[in-house]
């Protein structure tokens, strides 16, 4: 059975249990409370192919300012990315991240695979507070070669999905 580490990064509050939670139970969780990383495991298909999957979602660590992330650029097959269209903080904390990711495949001479990133904007829910334009994000994916979009963890049950099937099937497909 095949193995993929998916690791789900962003500032705190973002949404990335949110996320998380809902492509794994399909439920949208109000307040996710846990004190420390989480790794998720869930069995699944993807066209035809059981995989085994793994998700790291740092819950409640406070990333900010501390941009290391030696464990998770080693242990990860892809990552998402999420930024909240309604905090601008957000959005400049998941770039710093995506450079970071960036410079480590160079650094390492890896394979790029930076298609293996998915860069959400998440809580489009939330449109009346945007801080974030849609044009933003796309400009910032694109200038990392990284898929990206913009939805709801709250709203959007069927684009959580697919957004993850989407960066599981680019891991699979390298
Ligand atoms: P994390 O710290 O990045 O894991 O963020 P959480 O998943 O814990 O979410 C932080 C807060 O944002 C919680 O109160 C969630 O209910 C809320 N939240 C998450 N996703 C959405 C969304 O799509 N829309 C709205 N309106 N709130 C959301």
């Amino acid at each position: 059975m095949n193995e993929l580490k998916l690791a789900v990064l962003g500032s705190r509050g973002a949404g990335k249990s949110a996320l998380t939670v809902r492509f794994l139970t399909r439920r949208f969780i109000g307040e996710y409370a846990s004190n420390s990383e989480c790794i998720y495991s869930k069995h699944l298909s993807l066209d035809g192919r059981q995989m085994n999957l793994e998700i790291y979602d740092p819950c409640s660590q406070p990333r900010q300012g501390k941009l290391s992330l030696t464990d998770e650029l080693h242990w990860a097959d892809g990552f998402v990315i999420v930024y909240d269209i309604s905090d601008r903080a957000s959005f400049a904390f998941a770039k710093a991240l995506l450079y970071r990711i960036r410079d480590s495949h160079l650094a390492a001479c890896k394979r790029v695979v930076e298609s293996a990133v998915f860069l959400v904007g998440n809580k489009q829910d939330l449109c009346h507070m945007r801080e974030v334009g849609w044009d933003e994000g796309q400009k910032l994916a694109m200038d990392n070669k990284c898929q990206f979009c913009e939805l709801s963890a709250a709203e959007h049950c069927q684009e959580v999905v697919t957004m993850f099937m989407k960066v599981l099937r680019t891991i699979t497909t390298n």
